[in-house]
């Protein structure tokens, strides 16, 4: 099992965009297989690329742990584009492994449809709703270089700003292997 440090909020690969993977190689499928690692060792359900330090258009998702979930199979997106979202939203409180202990509702569309590639590039369509949706949106957003603190109230914003400034500044116990301080200025 190889664990890779994730990301936190401040380093700057996680307001990259993703870049689109045209082949899928030894290189690519060891990276998955880590994502994985990583993602359930943290205890996770959904893990993109850039939250290890990778710009690659892909996103791990597992939520088979969850109750009621357990017959969803775990999910390698690659390359995924959301195509339609429904007009109904839900609010969930959210949490992320490159934000830890910091949770907040986020309101999002219910439903989605997206397409992807899998390992072998094959484009597929798939409708997500409930946790399934919540989860590839919050990942999807990863790619994009937005994190769920970004589309909360700015009163919470505001509560909890200093939280983020002690994970900018590592000033929190980890629970998983992190990637190291970046040289944090405020700002
Ligand atoms: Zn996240």
């Amino acid at each position: 099992m190889t664990l890779l440090p994730i990301t936190l909020i401040g380093d700057k690969i996680l307001r990259k965009k993703a870049t689109r993977v045209t082949e899928v190689d030894m290189k690519t499928i060891e990276l998955i297989k880590n994502m994985f690692d990583t993602m359930r060792n943290a205890s996770g359900i959904g893990l993109a690329a850039n939250q290890v330090g990778s710009d690659k258009s892909i996103i791990v998702v597992d939520i088979s742990g969850v109750e009621d979930c357990e017959e969803f199979k775990p999910l390698v997106l690659i390359n995924p584009k959301i195509i339609s979202r429904s007009e109904d939203v839900s609010v969930f409180e959210e949490g992320c492994l490159s934000i830890p202990d910091i949770r907040a509702d986020v309101e999002r569309p219910e439903s989605i449809t997206l397409t992807y590639n899998d390992t072998d590039l094959k484009e597929i369509t798939l409708k997500a709703d409930d946790l399934l949706a919540r989860v590839v949106q919050h990942e999807y957003d990863h790619l994009q270089g937005i994190l769920f603190t970004d589309l909360i109230s700015d009163d919470l914003k505001k509560k909890v700003k200093k939280d983020i400034i002690k994970i900018k500044m590592r000033k929190i116990e980890f629970q998983y292997p992190v990637t190291e301080d970046v040289d944090y200025q405020m700002q």
